[in-house]
């Protein structure tokens, strides 16, 4: 499978291009980017056959299967779309587009193209993800009374550009970090959620943009959810804790692209650590790609789980604007 990067970015360099190679008979031929000499440079430095900064000549190369879409946030709608009417199977980087009804139509058209169109949700693909959902959906939990994230990070000196300073480029951490949150929770729980209030504020880092957010969610079966994101938190680390009836999940540094951290169980019984695999978060998530693009099974998360974590990112940006309770629209998916 012959692969194009659409996006001569930071995420492709570090995670995405290793993982594409990883897959067997997957290499990635062009790499485009707006500026040819930007895209060359990088070619070179990641030995890939050849750079553009025309996305038609990548489109038009017949050998081409499959386009990874990693460009800042407002260009994945029209690059997906100009991808699908050439055939071509996408891999989409978050936030898959500006607004729900750019993202909800690229996922139409990728299905009635019969093409895989999938999600670069990195999080669900992680052993300890899989490890809690597992927990939670055999009913070692109980019913589920809450979950609370802690994803308030530090933005890495190299990634302060569009995201910190550029509301047209889709910056913000709501865009950013919540659509992970959400689905993450979306993949514990099976549902979506309902209803949501926030407050978002800029901490130091964020021009025109929110760098901070803490928001509170409803969930059809009556668990509340409660999440901070950030992008100015040095010291703070990450995590995520589920509570549940008969015991609660406390999950540290387990938000984050490595396949790191730790969980342990709380219960009657006391404190046990649960053990989880330690493959990678990207390998993971392009196996089941190139597998569904073969024909066999789903990528882990789909057009649709796109859709759904920007509904509710941008259901907590109208409500932290606002200051009222927001229902998420989901576009009637
Ligand atoms: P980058 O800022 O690294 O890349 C985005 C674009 O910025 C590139 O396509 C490139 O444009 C341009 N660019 C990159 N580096 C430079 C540079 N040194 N000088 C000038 N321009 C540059 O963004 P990220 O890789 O962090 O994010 C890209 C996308 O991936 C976003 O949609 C983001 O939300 C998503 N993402 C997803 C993650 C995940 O785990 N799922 C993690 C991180 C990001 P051009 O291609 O035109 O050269």
């Amino acid at each position: 499978m012959q692969w194009g990067l659409i996006g001569a970015s930071t995420i492709a360099s570090e995670h995405v291009i290793d993982a594409i190679r990883s897959q067997e008979a997957n290499d990635i031929k062009w790499v485009m980017s707006s500026d040819p000499q930007r895209g060359a440079a990088y070619a070179q430095q990641h030995g890939i056959a050849q750079s553009t900064s025309d996305l038609d000549t990548i489109l038009n190369d017949p050998e081409i299967d499959a386009v990874y879409i990693s460009t800042t946030n407002e260009k994945h709608y029209p690059q997906a779309m100009a991808a699908i009417a050439k055939g071509k199977h996408v891999l989409c980087e978050k936030p898959l587009a500006m607004s729900l009804a750019e993202a909800a139509e690229m996922v139409s058209a990728a299905n009635e193209a019969g093409l895989v169109f999938a999600t670069n949700h990195h999080l669900r693909n992680a052993g300890s993800h899989l490890a809690i959902r597992d927990l939670i959906q055999s009913g070692r939990l109980g019913k589920v009374l809450s979950v609370r994230i802690f994803h308030a990070v530090h933005l890495p000196e190299h990634l302060q550009g569009w995201r910190i300073n550029n509301a047209a480029a889709g910056g913000g951490v709501i865009p950013d970090i919540v659509v992970h949150d959400a689905d993450t929770v979306r993949f514990y729980l099976g549902e979506d959620p309902l209803e949501v209030v926030a407050m978002a504020d800029t901490s130091g880092m964020g021009q025109g943009v929110e760098d901070s957010v803490m928001s509170v969610w409803t969930m059809p079966s009556g668990t509340m959810v409660q999440t901070h994101e950030s992008f100015t938190h040095p010291f703070a680390g990450s995590g995520i804790e589920v509570h549940g009836t008969e015991a609660s999940i406390m999950a540290r540094d387990v938000m984050t692209q490595r396949p790191v951290g730790e969980i342990f169980l709380n219960d009657k019984d006391g404190r046990q650590t649960v053990p989880f695999s330690d493959h990678g978060l990207y390998v993971r998530s392009l196996s089941l790609f190139t597998q569904a693009v073969t024909g066999a099974g789903q990528p882990s998360a789909d057009g649709v789980d796109g859709v759904k974590s920007l509904a509710v990112a941008l259901a907590v940006r109208e409500a932290a604007t606002s200051g009222q309770a927001v229902g998420v629209d989901y576009g009637g998916l």
